[in-house]
């Protein structure tokens, strides 16, 4: 979890952080993100079409982290805020994601509640800003 990523690896990265791109495979249709070489669904398929996702999802499971368990790049934010909770969205396209849920107490989620992608800034390393995506209740 929170494996360092150096600069010119995360900027290769920048599509999949800024827009949830997706690839959609030519031999079965199927949508997987974040992008790999080989289809996860048919295990054949090499070759696939940018499929902008709309962001939009059903909280599929959840977890609320504590200080002490939380990935490097959210520790500076555990330590200001306390707990958080994080969730894994089913999108509506197909794929699983895993993200902070924001504007919402961890008391008040549901699993199958409607949530969205929104695009926040996570952390500065490097002095390169991260972005990646963060879900709050639709
Ligand atoms: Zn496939």
């Amino acid at each position: 979890m929170g494996a360092h990523i150096s600069v010119p690896m995360y900027q290769r990265t920048v599509p999949q952080r800024y827009r949830l791109v997706a690839n959609a495979c030519t031999q079965c249709g199927a949508i997987s993100f974040p992008p790999k070489a080989t289809c996860p669904q048919c295990s054949v398929g090499r070759e696939f079409t940018p499929v902008e996702l709309k962001g939009t999802g059903v909280v599929y499971t959840y977890t609320v982290i504590a200080g002490g368990g939380a990935p490097p790049e959210f520790t500076a934010q555990a330590r200001s805020r306390g707990r958080y909770p994080v969730v894994m969205v089913a999108l509506d396209e197909g794929p699983k994601v895993v993200g902070q849920l924001v504007d919402c107490d961890p008391e008040d989620i549901r699993i199958g509640m409607r949530v969205r992608a929104v695009m926040r800034r996570i952390y500065v390393e490097e002095e390169v800003i991260r972005y990646g995506f963060k879900f709050r209740p639709a």
